[in-house]
């Protein structure tokens, strides 16, 4: 019977093709994957080499050669210590032999200390069944102007039961009109700041002297509702929101080529200039080499019905499919 409890799944956060491998002991038994792939790693005994099939197979036999986590590690930091090294010959032939694996060894030994949360490799995961009563959040990420606002607007208006905003806090006074725990959380500066601290917030701001923010527990607070809690944030407020319970669904909105996004803001008036364009571009590119482990899915925002439906369909499969998960958040 195969050893189903042995096989660990992770998910890619690097891009590997073992024809440019020059280290791989045998190019023809490397398989190829892309960042966000899900691998199911069947063998791991070698230090360097793992064994393993991508998930879209299904099927074991088509396993092959991976770099171990460890040894993709080692790369890296090599990689980065070694600037501007691009002499490796890159035409060798795929004969399968072995003498490639010794070399590897000897150049990519390095005794120093690896911070392997900082580098790229693999990231374990498990499968996280849907729960009727626990919707994800769904979180959307994106440069500025690739429609994200206006996506989460939609989101909202099409089902006031089945999506939610988290109510933010302030610092600011009450408005007559107001309603604490409605509008907002009315708390003074000092409880604010003493909850930043306490890392509560995943995201804040101050506005004409006074603090903004959303808290874990308002997002907690749309999930025990039953709510699908939507959320428009900056990328950097992912790392804590994943190490929260609160098993978030980050999409990222991408723009499209240049053109097109020139077309796509000039429908709604707004004429960007060439170098507006190529900012938001830019942007976005950062925001992907930076943040791009933490994507579950991304958008392309070629049209705005489009991306919508795209969208909606994404966030009903969450509530019918498995989805695999960082394996941290079902321990
Ligand atoms: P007001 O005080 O008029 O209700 O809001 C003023 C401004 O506060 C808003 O336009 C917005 O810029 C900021 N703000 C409101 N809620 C939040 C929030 O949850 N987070 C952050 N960072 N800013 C917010």
């Amino acid at each position: 019977p195969p050893k189903e409890h042995h096989m660990v799944h992770v998910k890619a956060h690097f891009d590997y093709d073992p024809e440019e491998d020059l280290y791989i002991p045998c190019r023809e038994l490397g398989i190829s994957f892309v960042k966000g792939d899900i691998l199911h790693v069947i063998n791991q005994e070698d230090p360097n080499w793992w064994q393993a099939y991508r998930d879209e197979e299904e099927d074991q036999t088509l396993a092959g050669l991976i770099p171990s986590k460890s040894f993709q590690e080692q790369r890296e930091v090599l990689k980065q210590t070694i600037v501007g090294d691009k002499n490796e010959d890159k035409k060798k032939s795929s004969n399968c032999s072995c003498v490639k694996k010794k070399k590897s060894k000897k150049t990519l030994f390095n005794p120093s200390n690896i911070d392997s949360e900082e580098i790229p490799t693999y990231e374990e995961v498990a499968l996280y069944y849907p729960q009727p009563n626990r919707k994800r959040p769904v979180v959307l990420i994106g440069p500025p102007n690739t429609g994200r606002h206006e996506l989460r607007r939609r989101l909202m208006e099409s089902d006031v039961d089945r999506f939610a905003a988290a109510v933010p806090h302030t610092s600011r006074p009450r408005r007559d009109s107001e309603v604490n725990g409605k509008d907002y959380h009315f708390v003074p500066r000092h409880v604010f700041e003493a909850d930043i601290m306490g890392s509560r917030f995943v995201e804040h701001g101050e506005y004409e002297n006074n603090l903004y923010g959303t808290s874990i527990e308002a997002i907690r607070n749309v999930v025990s509702e039953g709510k699908i809690c939507v959320l428009n944030l900056q990328p950097q407020s992912l790392r804590i929101l994943k190490n929260s319970d609160l098993k978030p669904y980050v999409v990222f909105i991408s723009p499209p080529y240049l053109e097109l996004l020139r077309q796509n803001l000039a429908k709604n008036g707004h004429h960007a200039t060439e170098d507006e364009l190529k900012e938001i571009i830019e942007r976005g590119r950062e925001m992907e080499n930076d943040y791009g482990h933490y994507f579950d899915y991304v958008i392309v925002n070629m049209d705005m019905d489009k991306a919508y439906d795209e969208m909606l369909q994404e966030i009903n499969r969450l509530e019918e499919e498995p989805q695999w998960v960082p394996a941290m958040w079902l321990n």
